[in-house]
Order: C-alpha cells, then structure tokens, then sequence
C-alpha cells in the first residue's frame, strides 16, 4: 500500500493507511512526538483524518525523548486502538523492556521524521578538507534517525575525494544502518579499529557527545542545522577527562545506590544483576531505587548519608548530561563496573 506523506518540510513523514486499518471507523489514535516536533501535531492529526476519515486522535502532550518511553501509563489510561509514535524508530529490545510493555509495543507503530535538510555541495567540500586534514583514508559515517538518508550521498561523494566510507551496521536489527542514539553507538564501536576518523551528522551537541565517548578516534560532526563541521581534537580528551574524574571520587564508595528505569525501554535486568553480582563479589553494598523520571531533587529526596555513589542504569546519558554537578558520583554502567573492577585503562561507554 502506498504511503501518505503528511509532511514534507521541515520533517518528513509518510504515514502507511495499512497501519490504521487497524482503527475501527470512529476509534482513537495517540499521537506520540518529541517535543520538538509537537508544534507539527496539527497537521499530522489533519492528515490521519484525511486517510482513515472520522477518528479520535489524542496528542501526547508529556515530553517524549526517545522511543524507550513509550508511556506506558498514558496508554493504559486511554486505551487506544493505536499508538502511533513519530521521530524515532523502536528502542533495541535488547537494550531493556519493562515485563509489561508488550502489549504496548504491539500496538505502535513507530514512524521515522527525516530531516529535509541536505548536505549540499560546500559542506561535502569543507567535509572532505577537514577529513585530509586529519590524514583520514578511512572514515565511518554515523547519523541520528533524522538525517541517515544523507550518508549514502556522502559516501559517494568522499569516494571521489579518495577517502574510504564505511556506514556500518548497529548490533540491533530495530536500527537503520549508520544510525546511532544518545544510549547506542554500536555503529561506531564496531569499526572504530578499522577506521582513521568518524563522521556524525547530528543537530546539536547529544549525539557528538556521546560519539565523542564512544569512539578512540576523532568524530568530525556535520550539523546540517548550522551548517558547521566541527572537529575539535582536544574534545574527547576535555569529556574523558571529566568523567575519570568521577571514576576516581567513586573508588572508595561503601555502598552505590542503583537506580532502575521504569520506563518502557529503560529496564535493564541483564545490567542490574550483572551490578549487583559485581557489588556482591567485591564487597560493597547497594540499596536499589526504581523511578520513571530521575530528576536531580528525587535524587536529593533518596539520597543516604551511607550512599557513596549512584549508578543509573536507566538513561545512561543522565550522570553525564544531568548530573555531572551532583555532590557525589552519579556513574554509568560501564563507568561503574570501571570502579568496581578497577581497570581504568579503557574507557567504558555507555554499557559493558
Ligand atoms: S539516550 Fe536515554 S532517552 Fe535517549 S534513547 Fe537512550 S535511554 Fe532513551
């Protein structure tokens, strides 16, 4: 079946009517966006309408940041015939689920916004510049979900400026090739031996910083919004630096306060009792916390004199982002299990 498009600028979105056939005529849509694209609800409710006639869409109108949260809550409450989730694809099973989410999850479908914006002809040149530059004969190009349409171009394009691209696959099948999350940079990870540099192409900040923190190599970004390229080789070490710093304050902790994610992706049993395992085995001790959102005052609300250091396995981007100010570690996991195991010769980010 053929899509709609609902939009074609500054996103693109394509609605498939095969997906609402499962709505009877009259029934109700939730329409789940990230707050960035919320202010384009309007036309997207106006197209579903205009597909499926008569229908009830209800706007998530709670802050959606990833597809690891689909609100569970929310869809219990209104019941919904279909969730339909725009800007991000499904979250990595792997990665986490809460045991109940199933049955929200089958009744979602996720639908990716593709940035309109293209890298045009002076960006793929300053790219190429910058990349000899750095001596790059072969570099890796990641994107966020948005702008993974661009890499195939760019590829291309480096090739005739003598410089090997690879787009690499993520470890999860839910991922589109070259795409990586603010949680999830296996892309880069499993070439980052074979390659001289990594290319981003990512709006803002989250997404290079985390690249910065995954990568042993320089990370060129490609900011379609600003049409910057930015390749800062001192950024990884000022980021690393930060982070050893609080591995180091956590070295002597008693007990670490393990905070679990309630939120549908953000579950991670295969983290938490590897942690706990570990705590046991090296002997510390933990008091376990369970939250959907962390904020820095329900932090302040839990927080012991006993506990030493937290360890969020839930966002793993919030001791890095969010918390970096608190007034005691607030680690990773892969930051944690450095503390524990004392190996500090590798950088772990952002799991193990
Ligand atoms: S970085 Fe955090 S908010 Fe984003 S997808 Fe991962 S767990 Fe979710």
């Amino acid at each position: 079946m053929e899509t709609v498009k609902c939009m074609s600028d500054p996103y693109v979105v394509e609605i498939n009517p095969y997906d609402l056939n499962k709505v009877p005529y009259g029934g109700t849509i939730l329409l789940q966006l990230p707050d960035g694209l919320k202010q384009y609800s309007g036309r997207i409710v106006e197209c579903l309408r205009k597909i499926k006639g008569d229908l009830r869409v209800v706007v998530d109108a709670s802050p959606t940041y990833g597809a690891c949260d689909l609100h569970l809550d929310t869809i219990e409450a209104l019941n919904p015939d279909l969730v339909i989730h725009i800007g991000h694809n499904m979250y990595p099973r792997k990665l986490g689920f809460v045991a109940n989410a199933d049955k929200a999850v089958s009744k979602t479908v996720f639908i990716p916004a593709y940035s309109s914006l293209h890298i045009g002809q002076d960006m793929l040149d300053r790219l190429a510049r910058t990349l000899l530059g750095l001596n790059a004969r072969k570099t890796s190009i990641l994107a966020t979900i948005q702008h993974v349409k661009e890499l195939p171009k760019i590829a291309e394009y480096l090739k005739t400026r003598g410089i090997e691209p690879v787009i690499p696959e993520p470890l999860f099948p839910e991922m589109e090739r070259g795409q990586v999350l603010g949680c999830e940079y296996s892309a880069l990870t499993t070439v980052d031996n074979i390659v001289d540099t990594h290319i981003l192409v990512s709006g803002g900040d989250f997404h290079y910083l985390g690249a910065l923190l995954a990568s042993t190599k320089p990370v060129v970004k490609v900011d379609p919004y600003t049409s910057k390229i930015t390749a800062d080789p001192e950024a990884r070490d000022k980021i690393i630096r930060k982070r050893y710093y609080k591995i180091m304050k956590a070295f002597d902790a008693d007990t670490f306060g393990i905070i679990i994610g309630s939120k549908t992706g953000q579950y991670r049993p295969w983290i938490i009792n590897a942690l706990r395992n570990t705590l046991k085995s090296e002997g510390r001790k933990h008091i376990e916390f369970i939250i959907g959102s962390l904020t820095k005052d329900s932090l302040l609300n839990i927080d012991t004199p006993e506990i030493g250091a937290y360890i969020v396995t839930s966002c793993p981007r919030l001791p890095i982002d969010d918390f970096a100010e608190f007034h005691k570690p607030v680690l990773t996991p892969g930051e944690a299990l450095m503390v524990l195991k004392r190996k500090l010769d590798r950088y772990l980010f952002p799991w193990f």
